[in-house]
């Protein structure tokens, strides 16, 4: 990759010289470009927009560097350079921090640099860009010579209408590059002009007409038609400025009334910038300011001194549910501005916490900028503007909101740290929690990541003393953590000689739950698609030989398959475990669960969440808003009920079905599963009134499932960190997986097969173990076929090394880049 940063990044250049620029396009592809750059007026900066050709197309660039000579390691001769378009910024989009860190981001992930700037950019403020081109007046008179010249064809082409004709249209007469030289020809021969033209649907600054009365105009003597006074009255009104839309609604006047006004020296009308505020409903509360506890205060002492000191360090912040990490979070921050400088904050999903949001705008107010995807693109593009102005300097975000342009980092916190959303999971492929590690050592910021439920990772760098370990053991007013307790399912299954989705202790809890007029929360855990085979009387799965994990089924070809090794097994008859008839498993879904509980207890008022419902968000807020004030007794929804929202009243959770999530082909399933349960404990009984937590699992003595009910996050640590280290998982090894996709499944397996002999030829040194080609869990998705590689390696040089040559190779023997996907520290592997 050519990233070679210019030296002098940010002087601009002397006029009328020629240079070169450096870009990154938003492309599937793994280099820069270099383009020719002549231009008398405009001076390119680093990190700003520019338009170039690439192939047939002109697209949106980054330039990333710019060189007076043309430097010796663009090995490309000079005449075949293109020239670049138009630049659009005069002020650079990226900062060079930012573009930095995404170059990092680049290299590290192995994603395209210009894919990740533009993922560090708010959406749509590029404009489409259209190019024309329109006849002269000595194009127009020109003879015709010849019929068939690629010039005659385009002169014909053009002289069919008086109106710009779009380049577009001229594609289909031969190659974008041939139109590009001719039309370049007729250019300066004068037979044509071209213009550029920029589409106007992309995302700016928004203006608005505000109206103001002009306090002299009330002494003239003006004749007024009733129109005119009702314009005035709705004026009047107000104390200030008001917005012409409002005057023209209130008094019922069309533009043209008010527009007279302002020629008669009535009022006057100005256009302003405003600010899309994405709060403006909020309603504000005086922030809450407590005295800190004890083990609070020691935390926050250590933190503080790190961000006084101005130089990176990262702690890790283990405290329970309820500990009072928020409101470390919110006080560190304050100390990062009460110095000058920036803080920001990393969450891993705000729509579920829009409470949260308000609470720091309570503490910090116009300071706080949120970057969120839900928010509309205006507002995300003045968020952003805000802080790169320096107006905002407190970010609220999810993971892209690590890109953000804020100024003099200091803080930067990421809130539930262990959460697999932080890491994107399409291209570019990047980890927002590892990012922001990144970042802070690059500007010498101090990360704090929080977590009741740390990553295994993240607990292994604080043993190792990468991180320093920070912990708020107990819950703020000593609440006592919920009861959890496990319902043997297989006891369950004896008693009624048949599988029930629920279990007689569950169903009694709840039904005594509604009648002490308290709620409960049914969760499903169902990560990923995948079933598997289990047997519903001793509660055994079938594991791979080779790699520990639970072999998926699949009912196709009636065979049962391991996701990282393609290690195949037959579907047994007999359990080899107890000797009894296997049953599948099927797993049910939440709408199955509401109708049983309706059915069970007609009287419950029970309701659902689930991608169905969150997908309205309205219809979900209004379902949480009816929890929250008691109109609901039950709500059943999956996983992502059990993050981060506060009902007092909840004081019974009950687990449907733990076993899907800790079955799941992925060295991850039980660390998420302990995640789930411990975050589901922290759930219940958060009011006055003590929690309970039931399991209903066939897997009574798994260590997850133990570790999780007794509270013990070191315990699990111990026993899943030996796992991991046994067998060669992460943290112990460096991981990266290869997707290999298309709609041909003979070539995509082709593909796959060619792939790991190139991997082969990469490690003949054996220093990393390759495994796979595989079908991925996900064996089909949106119409294509996938089968997955596993490169594990103890040096993570060597691992990017053997894949980076099996890329090469592979490209060298034309198969499709664009069908292989590297993921650099997948989080999950489906
Ligand atoms: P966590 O982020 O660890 O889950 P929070 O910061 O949300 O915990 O704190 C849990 C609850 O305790 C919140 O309602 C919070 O307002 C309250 N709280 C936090 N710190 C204190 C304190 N020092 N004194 C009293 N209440 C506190
Ligand atoms: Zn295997």
């Amino acid at each position: 990759m050519n990233n070679h940063l210019g030296t002098a990044a940010s002087t601009t250049l002397k006029p009328s010289s020629s240079c070169y620029v450096e870009v990154a396009v938003p492309l599937h592809v793994s280099k820069t470009f270099i383009y020719r750059f002549s231009s008398e007026e405009a001076t390119p900066q680093i990190g700003v927009r520019i338009l170039v050709p690439l192939g047939r197309k002109l697209v949106t660039g980054y330039v990333v560097a710019f060189y007076e000579a043309l430097p010796p390691h663009f090995a490309s001769s000079e005449s075949e350079l293109k020239d670049a378009g138009n630049v659009i910024d005069s002020v650079p989009v990226c900062t060079s921090q930012i573009l930095d860190l995404t170059r990092w981001v680049s290299d590290y992930y192995a994603s395209p640099w210009g894919e990740v700037i533009k993922a560090a950019l708010p959406p749509g403020i590029s404009p489409a860009i259209h190019e024309f081109v329109s006849l002269t007046e000595e194009g127009r008179t020109q003879e015709h010579t010849d019929e068939v010249s690629l010039t005659a064809k385009i002169l014909n082409h053009l002289s069919t209408t008086s109106q710009p004709t779009r380049r577009d249209s001229l594609s289909h007469f031969a190659s974008m590059t041939q139109v590009s030289r001719t039309l370049h020809e007729m250019e300066n021969e004068g037979l044509i002009e071209r213009t550029q033209t920029q589409s106007n649907s992309f995302v700016k600054t928004k203006q608005m007409r505000f109206v103001r009365l002009l306090p002299e105009s009330l002494t003239r003597d003006n004749k007024l038609t009733s129109a005119q006074e009702r314009v005035i009255a709705s004026l009047k009104r107000q104390v200030q400025k008001v917005p012409l839309q409002v005057v023209l609604k209130e008094a019922q006047v069309s533009a043209a009334t008010v527009i007279t006004m302002e020629k008669k020296g009535i009022v006057s009308i100005n256009t302003e910038v405003v600010r899309r505020d994405p709060f403006y409903d909020a309603q504000s509360q005086a922030p809450s300011n407590y005295t800190l506890t004890a083990a609070q205060s020691s935390v926050l002492t250590e933190i503080e001194s790190a961000i006084q000191n101005g130089t990176y360090s990262a702690f890790l912040l283990h405290g329970v549910t309820g500990s009072g990490k928020t409101e470390i979070y919110i006080r560190a921050m304050r100390t990062a501005l009460s110095q000058g400088k920036s803080a920001m904050m990393l969450v891993p999903e705000i729509a579920l916490t829009p409470v949260f949001s308000r609470r720091l705008r309570e503490h910090f107010g116009e300071n706080v900028a949120i970057f969120h995807s839900s928010l509309k693109r205006g507002e995300r593009f003045d968020e952003w503007s805000r802080v790169k102005a320096g107006e905002a300097r407190v970010v609220i975000g999810t993971r892209s909101a690590v890109f953000a342009p804020v100024k003099d980092l200091g803080l930067i916190v990421v809130d539930e740290e262990h959460e697999s959303s932080y890491r994107q999971q399409d291209s570019p492929y990047y980890n927002g929690r590892d990012t922001a590690i990144v970042r802070a050592q690059k500007e010498s910021a101090v990360v704090v990541l929080g977590s009741a439920t740390p990553s295994l990772e993240s607990f292994h760098n604080s043993k190792n003393g990468k991180y320093r370990y920070l912990s708020l053991p107990e819950r703020i007013g000593g609440r006592p953590m919920a009861d959890a307790a496990i319902v043997d399912m297989r006891n369950v299954f004896a008693r009624h000689g048949k599988q029930g989705v629920f279990s007689d202790e569950l169903l009694e809890a709840i039904k005594e739950t509604q009648d002490r007029k308290e709620q409960s929360i049914i969760l499903l855990n169902r990560r990923g698609y995948s079933s598997f085979v289990l047997c519903r009387s001793c509660g055994e799965t079938v594991q791979c030989k080779n790699c520990d994990v639970t072999l998926t089924y699949h009912r196709s070809e009636r065979v049962m398959i391991c996701h990282y090794c393609n290690y195949r097994e037959a579907v047994p008859s007999v359990c080899r475990h107890c000797g009894k008839d296997y049953i599948h498993y099927v797993g049910e879904g939440t709408e199955q669960l509401e109708e049983l509980l309706k059915k069970a207890f007609p009287t419950l008022r029970v309701a659902r969440i689930d991608k169905d419902t969150t997908s309205n968000r309205r219809r979900f807020e209004k379902i949480l808003q009816d929890f929250s004030d008691g109109d609901l007794d039950a709500l059943v929804g999956t996983q992502m009920l059990a993050k981060g929202h506060d009902f007092p009243n909840v004081t019974l959770v009950g687990v449907v079905s733990v076993d899907a999530g800790l079955a799941l082909a992925d060295f991850r399933a039980s660390e998420r599963t302990f995640q789930l349960i411990t975050q589901v404990a922290g759930r219940a009984g958060r009011g006055d009134r003590p929690g309970r937590v039931l399991i209903q699992t066939y897997h009574p003595n798994h260590y997850a499932l133990r570790h999780a009910c007794a509270q013990d996050y070191e315990a699990f640590y111990e026993e899943e960190i030996r796992y991991r280290q046994n067998h060669s998982y992460p943290p112990f090894i460096a991981l990266a997986s290869f997707l290999v996709h298309g709609p041909d499944l003979s070539k995509v397996r082709n593909d796959a097969l060619e792939l790991r002999k190139h991997l082969d030829l990469a490690n003949q040194d054996r220093t990393s173990r390759i495994l796979g080609p595989a079908p991925a869990p996900l064996a089909r998705l949106k119409g294509e076929h996938r089968f997955q590689l596993l490169i594990k390696s103890r040096s993570r040089r060597r691992l990017r090394e053997v894949a980076d040559a099996a890329l090469r190779a592979a490209a060298e023997s034309r198969t499709n880049l664009r069908s292989i996907n590297l993921e650099i520290d997948p989080v999950s592997l489906m």
